[in-house]
């Protein structure tokens, strides 16, 4: 069936949604993107991810003029528009067209492409993945050094993760200098002796949403975490490994370059995590 998308301030039928040729975001990579769960038909998070749209448009000095409670009426309406219980919402800040390719920005007053879409993801809080844990395969981090910024420029991290499906695992860790960054599409973290490690804030990570909650709940139930870089050998000789992203929530990580993680299933950690994460959200959705 299909959905209704938004393109620019209008609702309408996928197949009549376009965006010109000379589009920033399509000849530049010179768009931004948010990603927001969707959980019971309400948006988890919702705050959290516009605070860093916000930040990411800021950064690249891309004007956008929608408030928060527009943000919020496109997403509630295309959610409720194409039924979703459970899945995503999309969004997408382009620095619009000026009309022609051309490196220098478009001039002032050129207003942005603005593009949102759902993804329906029935029984998503409920992936069997979860139960058995994932593996994955690390790769050198050759991304450019503003990964903070949420950007579309995903192409590496997609060639990361058709590597991985080519050894036959999940997903890919990047590492540089010698530690893990991030996953392709997630937050890293190991667990040693009780306590949660994981690389601390900077412009070498995306500053994950799922991250700054996980924490908060993992101190409030009285775990003790660590923020610093950590190795693959750390890792795989770890007891356990997650990962956290919007769309995954708290994934446990089973084996890292063909090395189990602890006992080679999922461990406590993770799973007490995933399961108050999933609650939580479920609890504070808008
Ligand atoms: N790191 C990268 C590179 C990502 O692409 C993502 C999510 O897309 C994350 C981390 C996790 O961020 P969040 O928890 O806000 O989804």
């Amino acid at each position: 069936m299909s959905r209704t998308v938004y393109v620019n301030g209008t609702y309408m039928p996928e197949e009549e949604a376009t965006v010109s040729i000379f589009d920033r975001g399509f000849v530049m990579g010179d768009a931004v993107y948010e990603v927001t769960c969707v959980l019971d038909g309400k948006l988890t998070e919702f705050d959290g991810h516009m605070a860093r749209l916000a930040r990411s448009l800021s950064e690249l000095e891309i004007v956008c003029d929608l408030t928060r409670d527009d943000w919020l009426e496109i997403h509630r309406k295309l959610i409720e528009m194409n039924g979703v219980e459970e899945g995503g919402v999309y969004l997408q800040v382009s620095r619009g067209t000026a009309g022609d390719r051309d490196f220098h920005y478009p001039p002032e007053g050129t207003p942005p492409t603005v593009v949102l879409y759902t993804q329906s993801k029935p029984g998503l809080s409920a992936d069997p993945k979860a139960d058995k844990g994932i593996k994955v395969i690390s790769v050198p981090d050759l991304r450019w050094h503003r990964r903070d910024i949420k950007t579309v420029q995903l192409l590496y991290a997609s060639m990361a993760k058709m590597a991985a499906e080519k050894e036959g695992k999940d997903d890919a860790w990047f590492v540089e200098d010698g530690f893990v960054t991030e996953g392709s599409s997630n937050n890293c973290y190991i667990v040693k002796g009780g306590r949660i490690i994981t690389r601390q804030l900077s412009n070498d990570i995306l500053h994950g949403i799922t991250r700054a909650s996980v924490l908060k709940m993992a101190q409030e139930a009285q775990m003790e975490v660590e923020e610093r870089p950590f190795t693959i050998e750390e890792a795989q000789a770890a007891d356990e490994a997650f990962y956290t992203s919007a769309s995954a929530f708290v994934m446990p990580i089973v084996e890292v370059d063909g090395v189990a993680v602890g006992a080679g299933k999922p461990g406590p950690v993770a799973k007490r995590l995933r399961e108050i994460y999933i609650d939580e959200s479920r609890k504070s959705a808008i």
